[in-house]
Parts: C-alpha cells; sequence; structure tokens
C-alpha cells in the first residue's frame, strides 16, 4: 500500500496498532521538541484549566495570557468568582470578546461552589452536567487537571486527524468519527502529554491554511500529503 494509503473505512474507522503506534511515538516525539511552554501548563489546578479552556475558545494564545494571570489573580478560585458580582466579572473579561464566556464561567463557578464545596468534579457525566461545559471542555479538564486520558476534540485536533486518517468530506459532519479516533489514539497514561501535543501540532505545524508539509513527521502516514488547498476540508 502506498504511503499515507492506510485502510480507513466507514465500517473499520479506526487504524490499526501499528499505525496508532507510528503516529502517538512521531506526535510525541514533535511535542518534545516544538510544545509551547504555557501558564496553564504548569498547574494542574482544575480552576486555572477551566479558566484556560474557557479563555482559549474563540481566542488567540497571546491574547489570552496576560488576561488568564490578570483574572486568576482577581479570582483567584471558584468562591471568589462565585462571589462577584456578574458586571464586574464582564468587565475584567474586557477585551477578550465573546461576551457570553464569563457569565459560563460565573454560573459554573456558583454551582461548583452550590454543589461540589468549590471542588470541580472529575465523572465526564458530572461535569457534561454543568451548563456552559461541553465535551470538549470535560475532556480538557479530565485530561489536563485530572492526568486521565478522557478524548479532546478542539477545531485544530479536528483538522489534524481529518487530514492524516480520513481526508475525505467535510471534517465538520465527521465528529462522531473524530471523536472515536481521538479517543483510539490516546497511548495508554499518556493523555495529557498526547492531547497537549494534538492541539500545538494543529496550531504551530498542520495550520488551517499553510500547513508545513515538506518537514512534517506524518507525511508518510497522512492522507492529505501533499495538502493542497483546493481538495481539503475547511477547518
Ligand atoms: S503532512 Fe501536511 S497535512 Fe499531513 S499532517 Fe503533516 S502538515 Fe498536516
Amino acid at each position: 500500500m502506498p504511503p499515507g494509503r492506510h485502510k480507513i473505512t466507514r465500517r473499520s474507522p479506526l487504524p490499526d496498532r501499528s499505525l496508532k503506534r507510528r503516529f502517538q511515538q512521531r506526535l510525541l516525539k514533535w511535542y518534545a521538541a516544538h510544545g509551547r511552554d504555557l501558564p496553564w501548563r504548569n498547574t494542574s489546578n482544575p480552576y486555572h484549566i477551566l479558566v484556560s479552556e474557557v479563555m482559549l475558545q474563540q481566542t488567540q494564545v497571546d491574547r489570552v495570557i496576560p488576561k488568564y494571570h490578570e483574572f486568576l489573580d482577581r479570582y483567584p478560585s471558584f468562591e471568589d468568582l462565585a462571589e462577584a458580582p456578574v458586571k464586574e466579572v464582564k468587565n475584567t473579561w474586557y477585551p477578550l470578546g465573546y461576551n457570553i464566556r464569563p457569565l459560563r464561567l460565573h454560573s459554573i463557578a456558583c454551582e461548583t461552589v452550590a454543589r461540589y464545596d468549590g471542588k470541580l468534579p472529575r465523572g465526564a457525566e458530572d461535569l457534561l452536567s454543568f451548563k456552559g461545559i461541553g465535551r470538549y471542555t470535560a475532556g480538557a479538564i479530565r485530561s489536563f487537571a485530572f492526568n486521565e486520558d478522557a478524548p479532546i476534540l478542539d477545531t485544530n485536533v479536528m483538522r489534524v486527524l481529518h487530514r492524516i486518517f480520513i481526508a475525505k468530506g467535510d471534517p465538520k459532519t465527521q465528529k462522531a468519527r473524530l471523536w472515536e479516533l481521538s479517543e483510539a489514539l490516546i497511548p495508554p497514561g499518556k493523555g495529557y502529554d498526547f492531547n497537549q501535543a494534538l492541539m500545538d501540532f494543529g496550531a504551530m505545524s498542520c495550520t488551517a491554511r499553510n500547513p508545513s508539509c515538506r518537514p512534517c513527521p506524518m507525511k508518510s502516514i497522512c492522507k492529505t500529503y501533499p495538502f493542497k488547498a483546493k481538495r481539503a476540508g475547511r477547518v
């Protein structure tokens, strides 16, 4: 079979063990050399992880970093955030935009204090029961705060997995399959690094418009290599 033309069909969507291992090893090696040092990677505090994840929705990392520090200085815990007036929280959030996010964070803080004594639960079902915590955020909290092998699927991860393992069709209509891939590919016990690596690889190497295909460690297994903008699904 030619490079990058591994078998993956609708009935059997998951790559075989050898392909999985090659992908995992190459991604983790790439991450060891190129991974970003971000402030929320130096903590396992679930509140800090949640704040970073909510801020990173729709906002670039370099804009999030100063606001992340400012927000946590002002509201160091779920209790502090829950007690703060919503208007003040919205003002503190400025100018990040997409202003439903501080309202969601505030509501999650109130619920965490009321139902869980100020400590975010670690179970997927409990997390998903919060208004404002969806499947991606629940996976990120379980993975980055509680070190569990929980899958994530944001825009970057969706793009990377679709390009390497599927290539055809619109990634946005294949979310169930991509979630399945994201879960199946995690090397046991390494969910934290693997998920961070996937996000960095999508943000820095396999980017939406100009992916770095030539030096890419995935090119021999990538179904989209070499990337051509016109034929690729848009994510
Ligand atoms: S070869 Fe190109 S399209 Fe494939 S994973 Fe690497 S950067 Fe992305």
